[in-house]
């Protein structure tokens, strides 16, 4: 029997783009964009001519789809980005990227942000010695994210700390993999944020 899509990975289908929304499944031949690199449904392998605000919305889509984060979220998000001082796109990106739940996520502690999230609401981490259970939590520079020690024996960490033992942990953030923490170095800078987004594209469709 042929495998069923999966409604997460039709997401990044759409996006004609790895989102690495379904942990270490991303990362094996059974990625359905390895094997189907083109959008899901009918017209998924035609010719389809998008207008300049179609693909500015399909940044805007990839972008909350990669960080999970709701429209209204999202648009706060930026208006925050749009006070700020520089780059309005940058600024936007990392905000996202200070979320908690990201945090966890690309610091090695969950294998996809959703994971991440789920851990954060069930309350396994504290910030600072303190338990946060808010996945969009703003975790700043200097700031430690850890395992509360009542969760230390949860599987999905465990399992999580191992996988993450062979990724690529950014330079804005430090794991101490053996006390389950990270550590927020610094504001992590443009080049630094590995996704897929052209940001100003976001920036364009909402200053419309
Ligand atoms: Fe699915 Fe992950 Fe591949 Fe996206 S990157 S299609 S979520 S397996």
């Amino acid at each position: 029997m042929p495998n069923q899509p999966n409604p997460v990975c039709r997401l990044c289908r759409r996006e004609r783009v790895k989102l690495y929304l379904k942990g270490t499944r991303c990362d094996s031949p059974k990625c359905a964009i390895e094997r189907r690199p083109y959008p899901p449904g009918d017209h998924g392998r035609g010719r389809i001519k998008e207008s300049e605000y179609l693909l500015q919305l399909r940044e805007k889509q990839k972008a909350r789809r990669i960080y999970g984060v709701r429209e209204k979220q999202f648009r706060l998000y930026y208006d925050k980005a749009t006070r700020a001082k520089g780059v309005t796109g940058a600024k936007l990106l990392q905000l996202l990227e200070h979320r908690l739940d990201n945090v966890v996520y690309r610091g090695g502690l969950a294998m996809s942000r959703a994971q991440a999230r789920q851990l954060v609401s069930h309350g396994h981490f504290q910030v600072d010695g303190k338990k946060v259970d808010i996945p969009s939590f703003h975790v700043k520079p200097g700031s430690k994210v850890e395992v509360r020690q009542r969760s230390r024996g949860v599987d999905r960490i465990v399992e999580s700390a191992a996988y993450a033992a062979g990724r690529t942990i950014p330079n804005w953030l430090n794991l101490e993999a053996g006390e389950l923490r990270i550590t927020v170095v610094a504001e992590p800078a443009r080049e630094m944020i590995d996704v897929p987004v052209q940001e100003q594209m976001i920036v364009e469709l909402y200053s419309k």
